[in-house]
């Protein structure tokens, strides 16, 4: 065991001193003991000083749902993450309790999730990452690098993949600047000392499929986002094939309160097992209600209608979704619609699963 976490630190140490080198905050820097990178998936890097897991929470202790915000502590810190409506593609706005901002992926529209900023009165962003190099997550997010601050601190990530295969985000690339970095699976981004979030799958080279994609789709960065008791586990389009190296790779971190569905819903995500293994009690599910792939597919929504309990919200149905944690509970406001709407437009002919 210690073997393993020793090579772990080989591995991934210098992306890990890269990032909490300019990351800030200094006294957070301060207190990760010298000498003692952290393993993957540890949270003891990611804690203050003097904090133990049980004042964080640890695994398997879930958060629970409360039906409107006046159920949170009015006095604890909150995470606020946003699923915004941008039609077919994903676009999420994470708002730490440090009040540092964090725009994953943007959508395929080059203004909506920046309208929403706007809207919000969002003039800036500490951080971003890109998924993966397909346009229905990068066209929107070009646009809102814009609003990071100027430096060339590493604050913009996406997996690294060769720009050769994914020649039409050239653009996002170029607009990152001296703020690129390209991240890889363990690598922990050090945002909020309140927060955990940790990078459990991206690939600078295709995955399982040397077709565009579901070979790029299998690169998506996987990020577990944690705020004591509460989880949210993100994963841009990985599918099936993707979700079934994490799973062989990293299963006992998997489990999450809150599930983002690979690929919009599609039918070569969300794998039975990888499902039970993630076991959330919520699902947000990013797509519009035109979108020719017949997305989210019939047999995604009968797999998450057949788990007794959870719920769900999709963009197609309730609009831009906001979801607010204090760290113990949460609470998921819609736009409009009614909630876990099981409506589908068609299954699809090649499911996936494991
Ligand atoms: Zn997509």
């Amino acid at each position: 065991m210690q073997k393993t976490s020793r090579s772990w630190i080989g591995l991934f140490g210098c992306v890990l001193v890269f990032l909490a080198a300019s990351c800030e905050p200094p006294e957070y820097e301060s207190s990760l003991p010298e000498g003692d990178a952290p393993t993957v998936g540890s949270t003891a890097a990611l804690r203050t000083e003097g904090e133990t897991a049980d004042a964080i929470g640890g695994p398997g202790e879930d958060a629970v749902w409360v039906s409107s915000e006046a159920g949170l502590d009015a006095s604890a810190g909150k995470l606020r993450i946003t699923m915004v409506d941008v039609g077919q593609g994903d676009g999420f706005l994470i708002e730490f309790p440090n009040g540092k901002v964090m725009a994953l992926d943007g959508g395929p529209s080059s203004s909506k999730f920046a309208n929403y900023l706007s809207s919000r009165g969002i003039t800036q962003i500490d951080y971003a990452v890109l998924s993966h190099g397909h346009n229905d997550h990068y066209a929107g997010l070009t646009p809102v690098l814009s609003l990071l601050p100027s430096d060339c601190v590493a604050r913009v990530f996406d997996p690294g993949l060769n720009r050769r295969d994914v020649a039409g985000y050239n653009s996002f690339r170029s607009a990152a600047g001296c703020n690129y970095q390209a991240i890889g699976i363990g690598a922990s981004l050090l945002i909020d000392p309140a927060i955990e979030v940790s990078v459990l799958a991206a690939s600078s080279r295709r995955v399982g499929s040397s077709d565009d994609s579901h070979g790029v789709n299998n690169t998506s960065v996987i990020l577990r986002v944690r705020y004591g008791r509460f989880s949210i586990l993100f994963q841009g389009d990985a599918e099936t094939e993707a979700e079934r190296l994490t799973y062989d790779a990293s299963r006992s971190l998997l489990r999450s309160t809150v599930l983002k569905a690979g690929h919009h819903g599609s039918c070569t995500s969300s794998a039975n097992t990888y499902l039970s293994t993630v076991a959330p009690q919520y699902v947000l599910i990013s797509v519009s209600e035109t979108n020719s792939y017949g997305m989210p597919h019939c047999q995604t929504m009968a797999k998450l209608k057949r788990r007794s309990g959870l719920r769900w919200a999709r963009t197609d149905e309730n609009g831009t979704t906001r979801l607010v944690s204090d760290g113990s509970r949460y609470t998921v406001i819609r736009s409009k619609g009614r909630e876990s709407e099981d409506s589908c437009p068609r299954d699809c002919a090649s499911p996936q699963d494991f």
